[in-house]
């Protein structure tokens, strides 16, 4: 985190160097999809704790968001297709995910672990809106009373908002937007399809009025572009006022098959010295040095607890219900 440099984000960043992406088309025509039927859609998460995170689903695979950092886009790679332009035009949907949910809840193998809906793929990016997987999977795990979590960059959610809310009363929820800038020009250049930070922040909004519990996952905080600690402060104070119950700070980290995406499209939409920065930061490396990771972690963390806002463990923990 850059704190000695006292204008580093103009000089590296100006508005007008950023190429905006052309806006999601409404009709399709640029996404081939492919419907798949799912076997099973409950992953078990490795090291699952009792009464912790202990299992995973994601209805979609590949995401229109086109996030050039992405995790995910390793995973089309062993779909067959590039982890470039594919990931986000080559979208796999298990069309029959709420009713197998249903079936493997119905034996009770969650136990009193929660459900990390959309880890690897945002479930309310654009196919959400044709498809609709997601009230389904909703109304699942509402009438399992299985306490679950998701995360998202898309202000379709709020579609669902009242689902969100019938689960709150009778299990806990948690809904995180993912949010790692409110500058637009971050938001233009690494994440071209997601909702506008804004948006995000309007979608905290509503879930909170609606009584659901929400948070931010402040992420990733890209290096150079974003993690100033004015603008982090700025973000941070603005989750607070839109009623964040808790933040989970994360640092951008490249895996093998977003790194060369990324680098690529940084070069073509950012301003050189961005650029370079980044290319010498991860052209060895996928995270940045443990030092800075946990310098902006902590940052974050103070500010947040500035306003009262609690670690996301801490959080998850003061929810954990006494075994009967
Ligand atoms: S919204 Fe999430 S899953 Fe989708 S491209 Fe962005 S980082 Fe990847």
């Amino acid at each position: 985190m850059n704190t000695t440099d006292p204008h580093p984000q103009p000089a590296l960043f100006p508005a007008s160097a950023v190429t905006p992406a052309p806006p999601p088309s409404p009709d399709f025509h640029d996404v081939t999809f492919h419907e798949i039927q799912a076997r099973t859609l409950l992953n078990r998460m490795p090291g699952a704790t009792p009464d912790g995170m202990g299992w995973t689903l994601n209805p979609y695979r590949g995401c229109t968001h086109a996030c050039t950092y992405c995790f995910a886009r390793d995973g089309h790679h062993h779909l067959g297709h590039n982890t470039g332009e594919d990931f986000q035009t080559h979208l796999y949907v298990k069309t029959n995910a709420a009713a197998v949910l249903r079936r493997e809840l119905h034996t009770g193998k969650t136990g009193s672990q929660w459900v990390m809906v959309g880890t690897s793929t945002d479930c309310y990016q654009r196919a959400e809106g044709r498809y609709q997987l997601m009230p389904g999977i909703l109304r699942s795990l509402t009438d399992y009373r299985v306490p679950f979590t998701t995360t998202t960059k898309s202000a379709l959610l709020r579609r669902d908002i009242a689902l969100f809310t019938e689960a709150a009363r009778v299990t806990d929820v948690l809904v995180m937007t993912s949010l790692g800038a409110l500058d637009n020009r971050v938001w233009r250049a690494f994440e071209p399809a997601a909702s506008p930070p804004r948006a995000r922040l309007d979608t905290l909004r509503a879930l909170r009025a609606a009584g659901v519990p929400a948070g931010v996952l402040i992420a990733p905080v890209i290096p150079h572009a974003a993690d100033h600690p004015d603008a982090l402060n700025t973000l941070v104070d603005a989750c607070a006022e839109a009623g964040a119950v808790t933040v989970f700070p994360d640092v951008m980290r490249l895996s093998p098959g977003a790194r060369d995406w990324f680098l690529d499209q940084a070069a073509r939409n950012l301003p050189p010295r961005l650029h370079h920065r980044l290319a010498a930061d991860f052209d060895t490396r996928r995270a940045m040095p443990s030092r800075y990771v946990q310098q902006v972690t902590d940052h974050i963390h103070a500010r947040a607890a500035q306003h009262g806002i609690p670690r996301w463990q801490d959080y998850i923990r003061s929810l954990r219900r006494p075994v009967p």
